[in-house]
This record gives structure tokens, C-alpha cells and sequence, in this order.
């Protein structure tokens, strides 16, 4: 047996550091019993009647009813959308949609605790992660935007660049304020109206969002928010007075939406799944790749669509590098979503739970080797250790099917070429990373990997200046930059 081998029989938690808790207090949140849907700058009750629970997925706190829209409600959003476009805000001087998005972002900015907290707890990501990441990329976004929307003659010349409409606007519930922001801050910038549709499990952060909208004194119906399941997106989706869709969440269902589309004439993005390869050169500097990998796969427990979820460590390091890893996961601390200290938070949902068991149980039944650390799950709530696992081939379900939890599949490879070939050998094509210590290397392989972004000794790394989206099963439009800024005009060439 090799000696890291060996050393690994260990254990690789250091037994000396007992962190003492660092709860954040979650008193800043005053959530309402039960929320409406938000239509043309109002709360209103479902025409159905009908509420679900938003649950915490820390201990499956219900934390407040949420609103089940229909398909009129969907209709009333759509109608206060384009009423809004029509009477005031395409027409609005660009320079006053640009003032509305910079009041949105300070108070993003001004009321980052709470939303955080409200995040954590809807959610169950860590909230150093929603403190630290979610919120001032949100606010960022909207910052960046507001700075566009009055210079779109500049950033498409000779194009006489006009909105769209209405855009309805389906979100995932891994990112739910960041992927809001992506979604609505490009949407204004360009002059159009939304109706927004958050998941099922994350409402709660678009809820409150509305009441920044109140508090930006955005006209009435430029923004509306319908709470509900997939129907209500559904309902979005094939409304004839939307003119745009964008859609983040599963391959699954954007196929769905893909064939809806097909023949209306709406314009369309879909940012779907992804099953990103980490590729690990020999001339790598470990101990960061190490870190790269970590917040690779289990940032959000792994709930991200660019999760580099498949690692390939070319072959005179691979003992070494899974040595590091292991010990490195032996120090991750799984647990309370609201605790600072906390690295790996709540599984989103038991569905999202189960899924994630039963992906796993395919891996050890296929013959995979599962390692995960010692550590302690809380009782009651969502919870998946930290996992990895090796001897996978690149047939087995774990290297081929999205997890979107904190499971990671070791594979290796002698040769770049070799490399390249197992990580294109994917339906998707999102993101990767590539850790070498040459630049040359770094270029050529990024230019033959297709995967929209490419990190390079990073991991993970978001700017809203920088355009994010995938090629094949992965979708198609990019969201940042300019890029994203683009699918929400029409253009007079
Ligand atoms: P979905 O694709 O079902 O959900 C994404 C959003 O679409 C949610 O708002 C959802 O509403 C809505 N939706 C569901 N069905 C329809 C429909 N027919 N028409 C229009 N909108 C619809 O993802 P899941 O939550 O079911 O997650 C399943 C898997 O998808 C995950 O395990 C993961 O692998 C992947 N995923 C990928 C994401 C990514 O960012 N690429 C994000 C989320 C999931 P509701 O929540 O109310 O059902």
C-alpha cells in the first residue's frame, strides 16, 4: 500500500479544533405569515386561494404560506407588465431606468444582512456563502446593469437597440436572490418588464425583493412576482403577450420550454445543468487546486449548476492530490446554515435529497469507491455529507448524470489530449477549471474544451462584467456582460 494510502487510514479530522458556535441571530427577518403574489406593485390573493409552506431545509421549519398562482394570475402579471412597458417605462429616458437600478442595488446593499439571513434560512446555504457571495454579486449585477442602461447606443453602435416587452423570467432555487438579479437587472437596463417566477422551495428572498422594488419607488407592474410550482411557469411560458424567456434549471425542463417556444416567435435563453471536469496537471499547485476543488463541488453543497463535480487529476499526483483532499474535507464543517462557521449547509429539499442518495447508491452499486469524512449531521433537516468518489469509470451514472449535491467523481489522465477527450465526453458544457502552472497549457486546453466558462487555477469565480453560459445540453444565451444584455433587445441593423 502507498504511504498516502496508508495515511489516509487515519483520521483526517484535527481532533484539537472544537469551534464553539457563531450563530447569526436571524431577529433582523420579520417575515409575514402568509404572501400574495405581487402584481402590478400590489399584493394580491390567488385566484385559486391556494398557499404551500416555504420550509427551512436546517429543520424543516415552516417559515411562512406562500401563494400558488394560476393561470390568471399569470394573466393579470403578464397584463400589469405590458401595461407598465406601454405607458411610462419603455419610454422612460434612460438615464431614469439607470437611477432606479443604482437605488436597487443600495438597498441591496443596505439591507444585505437581512437578505442573507432570510437566504440561509429559505435556502440552507452556509451564510458566510449568502453574506459573502449571493449578496454582493446580486447587488453588483444591479450596479453593473444601472451602468448600461444609458449607453446601449454605445455597447451595440449602428444597431439602434430597442426592448423586447415583456420578459417572464423562471428561476432555479439554488441561487434564488443572485439568479433574480441576473435575470431582472439586465431586463430593466434594456427597457423591458418582467414577471418573475421563483422555485417552489425559495420564494422568500423574491418576496422581499418586492418590497425593495416598493421601497425604490419602481413604477407600478415593472416588476411582478408569481410564487407557485412548475405550472406557474409553465403558464409564463406559453403566454402569447410574452416576448421573452429565460429560464435557469434543469436540461429536463428546458427541453420542456424549448419545444413551448418553438414556432411563437419568443425569443428565448436557457441556462440549464452542467457536469463540469476540474482538470488537475501535475505541474499544479496543489494546495490551491485543493482549495479550487473544495469550493469547486461543495460551495452550496454542490447545488450549482457549474459545479466542477468531475475531477481529473493526471496520474503522478493522483495519490497525492487525493491525500490532500480527503484531509481537506475532514476539516469542512457540515451544519446550522446560520452558524458563521459553517462550511457545507442544508440540502435544498428532501426531493433534492433523495435524488442525491439515490445518484450515490447508483455509484457504490456500479462499483465506485465512496469515502466520505467523519462528521456529524444534525437530526432533524436535509443533510449529505461531504463525498468523493473514486475507481469511477466514465460510463457510471456519477460521471455522467448531474448530482447537484456535494458528491465529487475522481477520474484520471496521463495526457492532455486524454484530458480534453474525458472532459468533452459530457452531454453538457458549462464551465470548467484547469490547474497548471504553464499559461501556454492553460490556453491551448481551455481552447479546446467546450465549455462556455473556463477557470484557470480559480474556481467558481463570478463578475458581472463576465459573460456565464454553456454550449450543448447546457443551453444556449449568455447572462453578464454585454452579452447578457443583448437577448433582452431587438435591433434595427
Ligand atoms: P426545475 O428545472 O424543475 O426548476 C427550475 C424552475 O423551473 C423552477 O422555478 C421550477 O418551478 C420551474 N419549472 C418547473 N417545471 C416547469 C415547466 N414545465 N415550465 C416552466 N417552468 C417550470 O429544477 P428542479 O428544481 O426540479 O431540479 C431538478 C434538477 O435540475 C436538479 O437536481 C438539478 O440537477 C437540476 N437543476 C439545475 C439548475 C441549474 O442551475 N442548472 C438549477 C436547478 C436545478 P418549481 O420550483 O416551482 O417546480
Amino acid at each position: 500500500m502507498a504511504e498516502v494510502e496508508k495515511r489516509q487510514d487515519r483520521s483526517p479530522v484535527p481532533s484539537a479544533f472544537e469551534y464553539a458556535t457563531a450563530p447569526e441571530s436571524r431577529e433582523i427577518v420579520r417575515l409575514e405569515e402568509r404572501y400574495g403574489l405581487f402584481l402590478g406593485g400590489e399584493w394580491a390573493e390567488p385566484s385559486s386561494g391556494e398557499y404551500a409552506p416555504s420550509v427551512a431545509p436546517r429543520d424543516e421549519e415552516v417559515l411562512a404560506e406562500v401563494a400558488y398562482a394560476g393561470a390568471e394570475d399569470v394573466d393579470l402579471a403578464v397584463r400589469a407588465a405590458r401595461d407598465a412597458f406601454t405607458n411610462g417605462w419603455s419610454d422612460l429616458p434612460a438615464s431614469e431606468r439607470a437611477k432606479y437600478l443604482f437605488r436597487i442595488a443600495r438597498i441591496l446593499q443596505e439591507r444585505s444582512r437581512e437578505f442573507a439571513v432570510l437566504e440561509s434560512l429559505d435556502g440552507g446555504k452556509p451564510i458566510r456563502e449568502s453574506r459573502d457571495v449571493d449578496l454582493p454579486l446580486s447587488a453588483a449585477h444591479f450596479f453593473y446593469y444601472a451602468g448600461w442602461a444609458d449607453k446601449l447606443e454605445y455597447a451595440f453602435p449602428n444597431r439602434r437597440p430597442r426592448p423586447l416587452g415583456v420578459a417572464g423570467q423562471i428561476i432555479p432555487w439554488n441561487f434564488p436572490l443572485l439568479m433574480l438579479s441576473w435575470k431582472i437587472a439586465p431586463a430593466l437596463a434594456a427597457g423591458n418588464t418582467v414577471v418573475l417566477k421563483p422555485a417552489e422551495s425559495t420564494p422568500l428572498t423574491a418576496l422581499l425583493f418586492a418590497d425593495v422594488l416598493r421601497q425604490a419607488e419602481l413604477p407600478a407592474g415593472v416588476v411582478n412576482v408569481v410564487t407557485g410550482d412548475g405550472r406557474a411557469g409553465a403558464e409564463i411560458v406559453k403566454h402569447p403577450d410574452v416576448d421573452k424567456i429565460a429560464f435557469t434549471g434543469s436540461t429536463e425542463v428546458g427541453k420542456e420550454i424549448m419545444r413551448a417556444v418553438a414556432g411563437t416567435g419568443k425569443s428565448i435563453t436557457l441556462e440549464l445543468g452542467g457536469k463540469a471536469a476540474n482538470i488537475i496537471f501535475d505541474d499544479a499547485p496543489l494546495d490551491q487546486a485543493v482549495e479550487g476543488i473544495v469550493n469547486g463541488i461543495y460551495f452550496n453543497q454542490g447545488h450549482v449548476c457549474c459545479a466542477g463535480s468531475r475531477l481529473f487529476v493526471q496520474e503522478p499526483v493522483y495519490e497525492e492530490v487525493l491525500a490532500k483532499l480527503k484531509r481537506r474535507m475532514g476539516t469542512l464543517r457540515v451544519g446550522d446554515p446560520l452558524d458563521k462557521n459553517t462550511d457545507v449547509g442544508a440540502i435544498n429539499s428532501r426531493e433534492q435529497l433523495e435524488r442525491i442518495e439515490e445518484l450515490v447508491s447508483s455509484g457504490e452499486e456500479e462499483g465506485a469507491e465512496i469515502y466520505q469524512p467523519p462528521c456529524r449531521l444534525p437530526e432533524k433537516g436535509w443533510w449529505f455529507p461531504p463525498t468523493v468518489f473514486t475507481n469511477v469509470a466514465q460510463s457510471y451514472r456519477i460521471a455522467q448524470e448531474e448530482i447537484f449535491g456535494p458528491v465529487l467523481s475522481v477520474l484520471t489522465f496521463r495526457t492532455p489530449d486524454e484530458a480534453v477527450e474525458k472532459a468533452n465526453n459530457t452531454p453538457y458544457g458549462l464551465s470548467a477549471g484547469v490547474w497548471t502552472e504553464k499559461g501556454s497549457r492553460i490556453l491551448s486546453v481551455a481552447q479546446r474544451l467546450r465549455a462556455g466558462v473556463v477557470w484557470a487555477n480559480t474556481y467558481n469565480r463570478f463578475d458581472p462584467a463576465s459573460p456565464f453560459g454553456g454550449y450543448k445540453e447546457s443551453g444556449f444565451g449568455r447572462e453578464g456582460g454585454l452579452h447578457g444584455l443583448a437577448p433582452y433587445l431587438e435591433f434595427e441593423e
